[in-house]
């Protein structure tokens, strides 16, 4: 059923769009930040169990806010930081 759950957003939003859920794209940046309830985190995280393009988007902004720290801080980025973002990006396209 969840699977279906999840063709079914495919379907209506097309392949190309992977931010199926606008809460959770919400409660991602909250989480991120640090600034989620303990309720909002557990929500989020028992949701990217079942909803890949948002554990797809959490993976990825993940990575990306560690760059930037990084690039913030004046400090190397990995170069495998780099390429698994790309890597990502790539297996969703
Ligand atoms: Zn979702």
């Amino acid at each position: 059923m969840k699977a279906t759950i999840t063709n079914l957003y495919y379907k209506l939003l097309g392949k190309k769009q992977r931010y199926c859920c606008k809460d959770c794209v919400k409660n991602l940046y909250q989480v991120l930040d640090g600034e989620a309830t303990k309720d909002q985190e557990d929500y989020f995280r028992s949701h990217i169990n079942e909803c890949s393009p948002c554990f797809n988007r959490y993976e990825i902004d993940k990575s990306v806010k560690e760059v930037i720290k990084l690039k913030v801080e004046h400090k190397e980025v990995p170069e495998n930081l780099i390429s698994s973002i790309k890597n990502k990006l790539n297996q969703n396209s």
